[in-house]
């Protein structure tokens, strides 16, 4: 039984303040979704949970089993148990999957090949993605299968999972989904799933749906919450002067109207 809670976090990139006092604590086992407007900070969370340079934390705190997190290096986080598939995979040429898999699991020998070619044949990705270069000249969609069998081979406590849906056809989002969710059944793997859509949830169960605006939580809720939100937008949880509409009566009618005319 695992356990990631954080408290009161806080946290500026290029001087601007992004996170506004976060709270959210995920335990093994289930499935919280995060789901706000582009620009809210979703990612900004993402990167400050694994300690990615340039993000200053200014306040609060992130432990994992009562270890202090944000005392740890990247490496160290996730060697404690904490994963992140990035919005846009990072590309490293010269170094394979097979490599990176290879580094990442406590198996080796015919267990490691019989566990790699189980988990290529459960997200459907051909084997010759083994010996590809990390996430070099591939799809949108194929990074996002390549970062489903990290996770699995690499068993993380804790999966922040930012929009692992996008770029992903109807298959390959069905496939990572139920993968992600097997994982929670059988590994008690916690995860936040950062998404704008409710076709994740589908074979991903929602524990908890929190909507996230200007750096915090300002609502948590059931799957329902997920729902209402695919069904109206934000406008009930975004104060009406940040919306463009606002400032221009005519763009309420019209979606695709130019803010700025
Ligand atoms: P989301 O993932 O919710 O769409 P992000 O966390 O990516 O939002 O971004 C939140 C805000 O922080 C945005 O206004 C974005 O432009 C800004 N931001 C994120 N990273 C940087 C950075 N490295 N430098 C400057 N601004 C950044
Ligand atoms: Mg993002």
């Amino acid at each position: 039984m695992s356990e990631l809670i954080i408290e009161g976090l806080k946290a500026t990139v290029g001087g601007a303040e992004i996170l506004s006092g976060v709270n959210l604590t995920i335990r093994s086992g289930e499935v919280h979704a995060l789901m706000g407007p582009n620009g809210s900070g979703k990612s900004t969370l993402s990167h400050v949970l694994l300690g990615r340079p340039g993000y200053e934390v200014t306040g609060g705190t992130v432990r994992l089993d009562g270890d202090d997190v944000l005392a740890m290096s990247t490496a160290e986080r996730a060697a404690a148990g904490l994963f992140l598939a990035m919005q846009h995979p990072t590309e490293v040429p010269g170094v394979l999957l097979r490599d990176v898999l290879g580094a990442s699991s406590a198996l080796d020998g015919d267990d490691f090949e019989a566990a790699v070619a189980s988990e290529l044949t459960a997200i459907g990705l051909e084997e010759a993605f083994l010996e590809r270069a990390l996430n070099v000249d591939l799809s949108g969609g194929e990074k996002k299968r390549n970062e489903t069998i990290q996770l699995a081979i690499l068993q993380p406590k804790i999966a922040v999972l930012d929009e692992i849906d996008s770029g992903l056809d109807v298959d390959g989002l069905r496939l990572v989904s139920k993968r992600i969710e097997r994982a929670t059944n059988d590994d008690g793997l916690g995860v936040l799933a950062i998404t704008h859509f409710t076709r994740l949830l589908t074979e991903l169960k929602a524990d908890f749906v929190h909507i996230f605006t200007g750096g915090v939580i300002v609502e948590t809720g059931g799957p329902e919450l997920a729902d209402e939100l695919e069904e109206s937008g934000y406008a009930r949880w975004v104060p009406v002067d940040e919306k463009p509409e606002s400032k221009n009566p005519a763009l309420a009618d019209d979606p695709f109207a130019d803010p700025l005319a």
